[in-house]
């Protein structure tokens, strides 16, 4: 698959959940880039937690950006991950596991990601959300750079090492991404009460 067809599915998947969350799908989208409309959900996660089609979406929107990822690195780059945003595009700059600072690739643009500081603010604007087990851990995963799994979620909530946060709403038990994050050892251990 092209580069062109990857970026343009990415943005169709966005453009389409942003259409659907805010309930018109034939209405106007947000925004005409990825970076503009990834905003746009962004600011919506907690709707997106309580709308009935929020699995579908992080699912759908997972895949594009794995799509996405294999594109620019190749399948073999496994140990990339996310670095953080550019400070000066914005763009998804992405780095070997364990790596200090990263450089955005994007045309012409010379931002330089300070992975820690990067996560540590993303974390701080994350740090009373609740999600179910699958998708903490997916959340935790991209803010520490630790693989987790919703399994390993639940073993540790099994074995007291984790508590379920009791929202009343949610069927599933929630849990604190703070919470999360500080069982794989990141600062944000500090925001975890
Ligand atoms: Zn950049």
């Amino acid at each position: 698959m092209s580069a062109s067809i990857v970026r343009d599915a990415l943005v169709s998947t966005l453009r389409t959940w942003c259409l659907v969350l805010d309930g018109d799908l034939l209405g106007t989208p947000p925004a005409d880039d990825g970076a503009g409309l990834a905003d746009h959900l962004t600011n919506r996660v907690e709707n997106i937690r309580h709308h009935v089609e929020g699995g579908a979406a992080v699912d759908e929107i997972t895949a594009a950006v794995s799509a996405a990822r294999d594109q620019v690195h190749g399948r073999d780059r496994a140990a990339s991950t996310l670095a953080g945003l550019c400070p000066d595009c914005q763009s998804p700059v992405y780095g070997p596991h364990g790596v200090a600072q990263a450089r955005c690739r994007a045309n012409g643009c010379t931002g330089m990601v300070d992975v820690a500081a990067w996560r540590e603010n993303a974390l701080s604007r994350l740090t009373g959300a609740t999600l179910p087990a699958v998708d903490v851990a997916r959340v935790a995963s991209v803010l520490t750079g630790e693989r987790v799994t919703g399994d390993r979620v639940r073993q540790w909530a099994a074995r007291g090492k984790l508590t379920a946060v009791n929202t009343g709403q949610c069927a599933r038990p929630v849990y604190r991404v703070a919470d999360v994050c500080a069982l794989l050892g990141t600062p944000g251990h500090r925001t975890a009460s």
